[in-house]
């Protein structure tokens, strides 16, 4: 075979299974350096954007406005957080796009860095310049502000989106909101749609499902670990009604609600062959473990669930999960950028213990391009490396290798989501 597994492995073209790209920020023309931290995971290194039930917030501080670079505000980032993972990935891509050859960010390189950054992102083709130099042809994003929004005609025909299913969940009533300040009652207004009771609101739900497909939306997100446990039990009808209506209804009739409304959304996945992702793993983490899926997902074999992020940092756990149900799948998005040695750790395990070569698939998880760049050059390189190591012990063979990261970089997502 001519080439090295690695050169291989880089001109693969990959299929983008999640990513925050929306365009109030995709698209705006002012950005500058200290707004790609901010609006990064790099700044989640600084403060972690999301409530823990103890705690509330005015908003979303991704989505803030940020003011010009100084050093000052480069410096926490690089300094104080300057080994952590997600800061070391985007100061890597930085310097490799915007630079002339210097290994970090400095108090001396800062300003010319800047001014680059700023004059990319004037142009309107950088963005998808940049998808092109990463080599990804297909991005489904998961415009959480939105969850109705079809985003081919603001990003371009190669994105397709999902429908966040928080609010839907959290929808007993019209005041009720999500983490990210989306209501179950306004989006169905959007669409035509009203209920007045229980029983209207879940057939409102199934239009709100039976319309994806006219949105460019190709799977339904639960990303409820942001909201509540993720314990998803059988369901009580009758206590879920019993939250119907209440501005504040009782915890138990909130999970109730919550917990039958997943039910009901999985089986119309199944009906409709719509993959179901699932954020596992942080968030509220003391309800984050995956295993609190398991019941739902033994209750819907037919529906066809992503979990993502390996669940960090229960990915043995998921895996064990992964070779049990058999509608199971793994997005492997952000367990790459948050640990890279556990991501090698937990892929050679997953390589050997999943039923089959399907199984797994990746995206970037980002608000900008830049750190998405970097995010796949990462995964890239990480999962070169994990295949390097199985050629070097004599697992499998070149052939078997290279079979199996095209499919984690493309085909598994390509044959999941039904994208031709
Ligand atoms: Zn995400």
């Amino acid at each position: 075979m001519n080439g090295s597994l690695r050169e291989f492995i880089e001109h693969l073209p990959i299929l983008d299974v999640h990513e925050h790209h929306l365009p109030e920020i995709i698209l705006q023309r002012e950005v500058n350096l200290l707004q790609l931290f901010q609006q990064s995971y790099a700044g989640w290194a600084q403060v972690r954007p999301y409530c823990l039930p103890s705690e509330l917030r005015d908003s979303d501080p991704m989505l803030a406005a940020t003011g010009p670079t100084t050093w000052e505000a480069l410096a926490p980032f690089l300094d104080r957080s300057g080994s952590n993972s997600f800061v070391r990935n985007l100061v890597q891509a930085i310097v490799e796009l915007h630079g002339s050859g210097e290994p970090e960010i400095t108090r001396d390189n800062w300003q010319a860095l800047d001014d680059a950054v700023r004059a990319a992102h004037r142009r309107p083709e950088w963005q998808h310049e940049l998808l092109n130099k990463a080599r990804i042809a297909t991005v489904i994003t998961d415009p959480y502000n939105d969850p109705l929004l079809d985003v081919r005609p603001a990003l371009g025909a190669n994105y397709r989106s999902v429908m966040r299913i928080n609010s839907l969940a959290l929808g007993w009533h019209s005041d009720s909101r999500d983490h990210n300040g989306n209501s179950a009652h306004e989006l169905l207004k959007r669409v035509g749609l009203g209920a007045g009771s229980f029983d209207e609101y879940l057939a409102a739900v199934e239009q709100l499902v039976a319309g994806m497909a006219s949105r460019g939306q190709v799977a339904l997100k639960n990303a409820l670990a942001y909201d509540r446990d993720m314990n998803f039990d059988e369901p009580d009808e009758q206590l879920a009604r019993a939250a119907w209506g209440k501005a504040a209804p009782t915890p138990m009739e909130q999970k109730a609600f919550g917990d039958f409304m997943l039910d009901h959304l999985c089986r119309m996945a199944a009906a409709r062959d719509l993959p179901v992702q699932i954020h596992l793993g942080t968030g509220i983490i003391r309800g984050s473990h995956p295993l609190g899926v398991a019941g739902l997902i033994e209750r819907h074999p037919r529906t066809r669930f992503l979990l993502m992020h390996l669940a960090y940092p229960w990915s043995r756990d998921l895996l064990g999960m992964a070779f049990v149900y058999r509608n199971i799948w793994l997005d492997l998005t952000w367990s790459f950028l948050l640990s890279p040695s556990h991501f090698k750790l937990a892929l050679h395990e997953a390589i050997e213990v999943l039923p089959n070569e399907s199984r797994m698939m990746l995206g970037g998880d980002n608000w900008h391009v830049e750190e998405t760049y970097g995010a796949m050059r990462t995964a890239r390189r990480l999962i070169t490396a994990v295949l390097e190591e199985k050629l070097a012990e004599g697992y499998f063979s070149r052939a078997t290798a290279e079979r199996l990261a095209r499919r984690m970089l493309h085909d598994n997502a390509r044959d999941f989501f039904k994208l031709v």
